[in-house]
């Protein structure tokens, strides 16, 4: 039992017969423990005593007597301490001259009180003043001490040093403070359970990982935590290991399953411990959410896989060493396969180096060792080489090396490098091929690299500029840029960097270039642009155009002379048309004006003819009858004549508008106008199915009538018979008009459709030969030709065309 921690009340129970003694110690915690001593004989009650003496002697509490003057009796160590005051110094003194402060008031204050109020114990805290100046603060208990009758004798007083009570109550707040901060902002859930499951105890921690508060967990079951199989293996578990103490797994660092309130499962790290309390068997779990972990593991393994699938796929060998060399050196398997090598094939590891040296071949040897030198030197933060190595075979492979230092010491200088490795000899190749190319086009051809020195020239662009190889290689291709457009030409040049897109010749620009003598030629120029591992480089085709230019503008010239030509004749053929329209026209109102004025004097010649043979009939011979007959039968042939060519005249004087017509309808009224003649000539007039059309509809009348009247004239057959059909010929109705008549000569087959054109004569068949003349009149006027195919003693077929929706002109 801790000394510090007892404080003697020492009570000394009566003892019944002295048989029984009780001692009742009392803890400042307030446990109490009771020790008890049985059968305690005389004498050893003598030694207890002696005991007892020893132990308030030597008690860390200051316990002091009194009698019942107040003056001090008894004075122990732990009042020398408290009071640092010897004993010798105090016995035999008033209580109250030993301490200043509170103390010489209120101590005689309690006793006094103590006396009036004969109270078994009196209790107070006070500050008291030392004698050697210090202050203390002080509690104290004082009970007065009775003779065996009962009367007071003294008083016992135990006093304590507060200030250390208070130490310890604050050293017990501030360790149960940084308990619950512990607890509190873990950063794992820390949860408490009992044996039967029931959570105890939830930090933030907790409510954090579960989603649960504190207070809404707290009692229930630590399974709802768990996916279900886990809750039931728990249960088990935990049943088993309080009934065996067999554990079924590790209890630190587990990793386990747990469950979210929302039912999101969550990967957790559970550590356990078992704790007693009061009796209890509690368990502790500490609880850590790794999700973030496992995330950040399984991004690593990802990146790993991602890193070996780039490897595997680019086909590059990796390389690792110190410099100096030693046994730690790394070369992957594939960098030995690059080579032609198993990997246990190669040198040791710390010989590795000078081997490599040695694959490389001579002229690229000095390459190397100038950029390792100036690299592990730390000049240079890496390096990246093209060389040619020595394959196993015996061949040369090209390859491509690339170094980046690992670490350095404190000069810079590397100390451990990190490479890759890479077999370009087919890019070379392709390369070598794309060089031979170009030097075989028949164009000048320049490639230059994005900083815009020229990197590839071929012997046109030799002979073209008039700069050697050596001169072209390295040169900026500024130089090739006449001085006058040179300073725009880098920013156009970046301007093309930045999108670089293939740009066909002549793309619409007048460029010029620049001869080594200064002097200057027009070109075109085509751009393509390639990638390469340096950047983007830009492959140019440079044609010279001079001759061109100058037989375009040859060309040109000649272009622009036919063109004034035409023009010229494009006018007069204008100004001719104009004439004959103009002359046309004219002629149309003559044949108008004349026909319809001749008709005055032809009548009143008519008039006076039949005057004269009505009245002088009987005066008149045979030979006079005869050329009267003559004249009358002029007249009326010259009065048709009249009216046919003034029907001509008026196609276009007497013009309509064009309207949908029914051609149908008008096939019935020709027929309606032809009756007579039809009956006449006992003649079959038929039709099929005709189409509207847009046109005017009286000359389409007119157009089937005289077509119709033909047919029927020009017949010797028994019965005449006339047909007229239609069928559609892409964007124009043809209609033809067939009869079983004479037919045509096909000699003539044009003529007939001119004026006063006719194949016979009056006798034979009357007519003016003004018919089919208006018949095309009236075709073209619709935008339509008309035509006729025939064969003497075969019949005819009339053909015409009319435009489907045809504007009215
Ligand atoms: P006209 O009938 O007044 O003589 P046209 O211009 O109508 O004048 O005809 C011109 C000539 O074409 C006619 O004289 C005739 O010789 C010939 N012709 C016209 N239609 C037919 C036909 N259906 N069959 C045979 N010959 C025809």
């Amino acid at each position: 039992m801790d000394r510090d921690a007892i404080s003697v009340d020492a009570r000394r129970a009566e003892a019944e017969g002295g048989e029984r003694k009780v001692q009742h110690l009392v803890q400042p915690t307030g446990i109490e423990a009771h020790i008890t001593m049985n059968h305690v004989n005389q004498p050893e009650e003598m030694l207890s005593d002696r005991f007892l003496v020893s132990i308030l002697e030597h008690a860390h509490d200051a316990i002091i007597a009194t009698n019942d003057d107040g003056v001090l009796i008894s004075w122990n160590k732990g009042a020398e301490a408290l009071f640092g005051l010897p004993k010798a110094a105090a016995i035999g003194r008033p209580v109250e001259e030993v301490a200043g402060g509170e103390w010489p008031e209120q101590l005689p204050r309690l006793i006094a009180q103590i006396r009036r109020t004969g109270s078994a114990e009196g209790h107070l805290e006070l500050i008291c003043l030392r004698t050697d100046g210090k202050v203390i603060s002080v509690e104290l208990w004082m009970s007065p001490v009775p003779d065996d009758a009962g009367n007071p004798i003294g008083f016992s007083v135990v006093l304590r040093d507060i200030a250390r009570r208070k130490r310890a109550e604050r050293a017990l707040r501030e360790s149960e403070d940084r308990y619950r901060t512990v607890v509190e902002t873990a950063s794992d859930g820390i949860i408490t359970i009992d044996a039967k499951s029931n959570i105890l105890f939830f930090n933030p921690a907790a409510e954090q990982i579960f989603g649960y508060r504190a207070d809404e967990i707290t009692g229930r079951k630590i399974t709802v935590l768990m996916p279900e199989v886990l809750g039931n293996r728990h249960t088990m578990s935990l049943q088993e290991y309080l009934e065996t103490g067999q554990k079924h797994m590790p209890w630190t660092g587990i990793e386990l399953t747990g469950l979210h309130r929302s039912g999101q499962e969550i990967p957790l790290e559970i550590s356990f411990g078992e704790v007693y309390l009061e009796g209890r068997r509690l368990f502790t779990g500490i609880v850590r959410d790794v999700s973030v972990r496992k995330q950040a593991e399984e991004t690593l393994q990802r990146n790993k896989n991602r890193l070996s699938l780039a490897v595997e796929v680019t086909g590059l060998g990796i390389y690792e060493h110190a410099v100096p060399l030693d046994e730690h050196t790394y070369h992957s398997d594939r960098w030995a396969e690059i080579l032609g090598y198993q990997l246990d094939e190669l040198p040791a590891p710390e010989d590795r180096l000078p081997w490599v040296i040695e694959q490389v071949h001579p002229e690229d040897r000095p390459k190397i060792e100038a950029a390792y030198t100036a690299f592990v030197e730390g000049r240079t933060p890496g390096y990246v080489v093209e060389l040619r190595m020595r394959h196993k075979s015996g061949s040369w492979h090209w390859i491509r090396g690339y170094s980046k230092a690992m670490a350095r010491n404190e000069s810079g200088k590397v100390t451990r490098v990190l490479g890759v490795m890479e077999d370009i000899t087919e890019r070379k190749r392709s390369e070598e091929r794309f060089r031979l190319a170009v030097e075989a086009a028949p164009n000048a051809m320049v490639m230059v690299d994005p900083g815009g020195r020229i990197v590839l020239a071929n012997q046109q662009a030799e002979v073209l500029f008039g700069y050697g190889r050596e001169q072209l290689l390295g040169m900026a291709i500024e130089n090739l840029v006449p001085e006058r457009f040179r300073g725009a030409h880098p920013d156009l040049r970046a301007e093309y960097f930045e999108a670089p897109v293939a740009r066909p010749m002549g793309a619409g620009r007048d460029l010029f270039a620049r001869r080594s003598d200064g002097s200057e030629f027009p070109v075109e120029i085509g751009l393509t642009p390639i990638q390469m591992p340096e950047g983007t480089f830009v492959l140019g085709a440079i044609v010279d155009t001079t001759v061109r230019k100058q037989l375009e503008d040859t060309l040109r010239q000649a272009n622009q002379e036919l063109e004034h030509r035409v023009a010229q004749r494009t006018k007069e053929l204008i100004d001719a048309n104009e004439k004959l329209e103009r002359s046309n026209i004219e002629l149309t109102r003559f044949a108008y004006i004349a026909s319809h004025d001749l008709q005055t004097p032809l009548r009143s010649i008519s008039g006076f003819v039949q005057l004269l043979q009505q009245d002088y009939h009987d005066q008149l011979d045979e030979q006079a009858h005869h050329w009267i007959d003559r004249v009358v039968y002029n007249t009326k042939r010259m009065k048709i004549q009249i009216e046919d060519l003034l029907a001509y005249s008026r196609v276009d004087s007497r013009a309509r508008p064009f309207t949908e017509v029914e051609l149908g309808l008008a096939f019935l009224d020709a027929v309606d106008s032809l009756s007579a003649s039809i009956l006449d000539a006992n003649a079959n007039v038929t039709c099929e199915d005709l189409p509207a059309v847009h046109g005017d509809r009286s000359q389409l009348v007119q157009l089937l009538q005289n077509l119709l009247e033909n047919g029927i004239k020009y017949n010797t057959s028994a019965r005449p018979a006339v047909h007229v059909a239609a069928e559609q010929n892409q964007d124009e109705w043809i209609v033809r008009v067939v009869d079983n008549g004479i037919g045509i000569d096909g000699r003539y087959g044009d003529q007939i459709f001119e004026l006063f054109r006719r194949l016979h004569t009056q006798q034979a068949y009357p007519g003016t030969g003004i018919g089919l003349a208006v018949c095309r009149r009236i075709v073209h006027r619709h935008g339509g030709r008309i035509w006729v195919e025939s064969d003497p003693g075969k019949g005819s077929v009339f053909y015409f065309s009319i435009p489907i929706e045809r504007s009215a002109p």
